[in-house]
């Protein structure tokens, strides 16, 4: 009887609060790509793929969650899922360059002491974002490209593959049409299926530590050694202890240029933002004023999730503490 007075204090207290300011419980958000148009891209089929896909993914995350693993953690082993599923633009499933080979880039970061590590233009590298991590924990760098890349993630023992484990038949066939339509001079879409289907992860672990990582094989028919936002910190991946951990996808050169990441958890740290309206912000306003598509998922410091995307569907999940999941698609 005598806490009474006390506990009402508090939820009067926490009452008044803002929603954003209390805690709330999702521990992983993870994403697999925007859908420009619902109506070019998907059969139920197809779908039913993706959702699948993105369940096992968090489903992998939040184990790791479980045994207590770190943010770090969480964020590569759901990514590392997506990067061995065809259905994804990101390790096994990465589309083809003009030249008709695969080349992958990722980038990871921690909160806490903004540590990141990414690569770029890998061809070998069965999981970039386990490069990127080892770039990160293992090298005096943060960003690795190309062959130098590739010798990096052999030197430290990753899984090299040869490059024909990343041509599927579909992404194949995807850069035949391309390649025809070129020829015939007749309108070229700017990706194959309306679809960015890069792979993403934000996680805050027991420690309220917060991770977040990015991992694509870039824009299709991609040429002269194009790098998009995804292996770029601050553009593709921000993650900061002090806001929010933040993974994009979309239309790469708009992401880079309006350092989308970074510009949300500058707004939420130099002007308060809650976590939804700077993704907002950024996403349904500047970006789309300037013509970029593509979307956000962020995860705050509160464990407060926010999505953003000015295309018709974000594909993603999330879990709570409790393994509670969510899969959303659209604007569901
Ligand atoms: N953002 C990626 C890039 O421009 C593409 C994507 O999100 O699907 O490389």
């Amino acid at each position: 009887m005598k806490t009474a007075p006390f506990i009402s204090l508090a939820c009067l207290i926490a009452g008044l609060l803002p929603a954003q300011a209390q805690d709330s419980n999702v521990v992983l958000v993870i994403h697999g790509g925007a859908a420009s148009r619902r109506d070019k891209i998907n059969t139920p089929e197809s779908e039913r793929l993706s959702r699948e896909g993105l369940r096992a993914a968090i489903q992998k995350g939040y184990e790791v969650y479980k045994k207590g693993g770190s943010s770090l953690d969480m964020v590569e082993a759901s990514i590392r899922v997506m990067e061995d599923n065809p259905v994804f633009n990101a390790g096994k499933g990465a589309v083809f360059t003009l030249q008709g080979n695969n080349e992958l880039d990722s980038s990871i970061m921690e909160g806490r002491g903004l540590k990141a590590g990414a690569v770029a233009g890998v061809t070998v590298v069965k999981n970039p974002i386990t490069a990127a991590r080892a770039v990160m924990e293992k090298s005096k760098h943060v960003l690795l490209v190309s062959e130098g890349a590739n010798t990096f993630a052999r030197e430290n023992g990753l899984e090299i593959v040869d490059p024909s484990y990343f041509r599927t038949e579909p992404r194949w066939q995807e850069l035949q049409e391309y390649l025809a339509k070129e020829k015939a001079r007749s309108e070229i879409p700017q990706q194959p299926d309306g679809m960015w289907s890069t792979v993403g992860a934000v996680a805050r672990d027991r420690n309220g530590d917060l991770a977040a990582g990015t991992s694509t094989g870039g824009m299709a028919y991609k040429r002269w050694g194009r790098v998009g936002d995804s292996p770029i910190i601050g553009a593709g991946t921000y993650a900061d202890n002090e806001a929010a951990g933040v993974s994009a996808t979309g239309h790469g050169e708009f992401f880079i240029r309006y350092a989308v990441t970074h510009d949300i958890v500058a707004l939420m740290k130099y002007k308060g933002l809650s976590v939804q309206d700077a993704a907002d912000e950024v996403i349904n306003r500047k970006l789309k004023a300037a013509g970029g598509e593509g979307g956000v998922i962020c995860l705050d410091k509160r464990g407060n999730m926010a999505s953003a995307f000015n295309t018709d569907g974000l594909f993603r999940a999330y879990v709570t503490r409790e393994g509670a999941i969510t899969v959303k698609l659209f604007k569901e």
